[in-house]
């Protein structure tokens, strides 16, 4: 087989065999095929789409080619929940402790979570627990292992040994504007999540102009063919289709936003993370049958983070991953930006719609994300909005509050994000955060 073959053929709309499938992601994990090729091929699966048989040899050949985790010698359910992507979007990191500290003795939960760095203009996991001081992410196969044991979770990134052809794909991705395809979202992100070991999972599709399906009906698809996914490789599957038409919470950018959780998980911070959070946490709760009904794990993951035993865990998954943990009860210990700039809205009215890609992109540019595959980022900038969606804003009030460093990275951020407000006389139509519930 030659790549350029195979490219041509799925240029012209060809479709691709599980073994064409296969030589090509396995050249993509041993390194025998080029950047160029594969960003080549990339582009023509995102221009001609895959089918749903391409999906599924995609899916399976980038899980194995790599390691599948085995805790089958953990007693207990093993459970996960992954975003396709947002902006603001943290709930991995409340819902893992919740999770993880609602675990009890007649039904043992862990989550072993590996997760992702940002992509394209959407935030990343690694990216948000890296801002914790110390916090290591790069944990070895045996490394993991013992957190998870130890807090009933572990906060990772796929080692070399797991999906290697994603950690390629994922890179090149990021940066040649081949992010939004179903199929290749499915792949990249079943091959990673099917490589932990679990026996459920429950996704978040995000929905909207932050989100890589900007529309309901794209969003739902993906959501379909991820669940067929899950289930069809042995993983009781559940996908939850959320608006992303703004920031989710107050706060984008990376230490920003572990500060936001930390305050989710202390019984304060805003009503849309919170049932977010909440309702996902139900779902892994439910599906790792700790509880026998949604409500019931709705109660129970309100309960613990009541009690403060999921910010207690947060605590002790911070401190076995060598953070800091004194973030906990001290915020100010993170990453702070030594300037601030407060962007005031220029009429009054209702905050009828953000840009959240946009949003996105601003905190890109702050510092807070990538451009090239080996920029550094700054762990401290964002945004703080004080206005969202629906609020009533007065002339010359503050829409957000803009951390930074660098003063050349300002006007550009400053210009994205005013122009992302809508502003209007009356207010906009509430839209609901949980559209559709697929799966289970
Ligand atoms: N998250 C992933 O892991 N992969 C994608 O392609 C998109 C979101």
């Amino acid at each position: 087989m030659r790549v350029v073959d195979l490219i041509r053929k799925k240029r012209d709309g060809g479709e691709l065999s599980r073994e064409e499938i296969l030589f090509l992601v396995l050249g993509a994990a041993r390194q025998t095929v080029p950047d160029y090729q594969l960003a080549a091929w990339l582009m023509a699966m995102v221009c001609r789409g895959l089918t749903r048989a391409e999906t599924a040899f995609l899916t399976e050949a980038m899980l194995n080619s790599g390691e599948v985790l085995d805790f089958s010698d953990i007693p207990g359910a093993k459970v996960d929940k992954h975003s396709t992507g947002g902006v603001g979007d943290k709930t991995s990191l409340i819902v893992a402790p919740i999770v993880a500290a609602a675990s009890g003795s007649s039904s043992p939960v862990y989550v072993p979570m590996l997760s992702g760095r940002g992509l394209g203009h959407t935030g990343g996991t690694l990216d948000k627990l890296e801002s914790i001081p110390g916090f290591r992410v790069n944990l070895s196969k045996q490394e993991f292992r013992s957190v998870l044991v130890a807090c009933g979770c572990a906060l990772g990134g796929p080692t070399p040994e797991i999906a290697p052809a994603d950690k390629r794909l994922y890179a090149l991705r990021d940066v040649t504007g081949t992010i939004e395809s179903p199929g290749l979202i499915c792949a990249s992100i079943m091959s990673k999540k099917l490589a932990e070991g679990i026996g459920a999972l429950v996704l978040d599709v995000k929905t909207g102009s932050g989100a890589f399906m900007k529309n309901e009906k794209d969003a739902l698809a993906l959501a379909k063919l991820l669940v067929e996914t899950g289930e069809r490789m042995g993983a009781r599957t559940v996908a939850l289709v959320t608006d992303m038409n703004q920031p989710l919470g107050r706060n984008v950018g990376n230490a920003l936003e572990v500060e936001e959780c930390l305050r989710i998980l202390s019984g304060q911070g805003p009503a849309d993370l919170r049932e977010l959070s909440i309702e996902l946490s139900a779902w892994m709760l439910l599906l790792a049958g700790c509880v026998t009904d949604l409500v019931g794990g709705k109660q129970l993951a309100e309960e613990v983070v009541a009690t403060g035993r999921a910010r207690d865990k947060f605590r002790q998954i911070i401190q076995e991953q060598g953070g800091d943990k004194r973030v906990v009860d001290d915020p100010a210990c993170l990453p702070q930006a030594r300037k601030t700039e407060v962007l005031r809205s220029e009429r009054s009215g209702f905050v009828s719609s953000m840009a959240c890609e946009q949003i996105g992109t601003a905190c890109v540019i702050l510092g807070g994300g990538r451009e090239k595959q080996d920029d550094v980022i700054d762990p401290a900038v964002g945004i703080v909005f004080s206005k969202k969606v629906g609020d009533a804003v007065q002339a010359g009030e503050a829409l957000c509050n803009v951390r930074y460093n660098a003063e050349s990275r300002l006007r550009e951020a400053l210009d994205l994000l005013k122009a992302s407000f809508v502003i209007t006389e009356n207010p906009p139509e509430q839209r609901p955060l949980i559209l559709r519930t697929i799966g289970s």
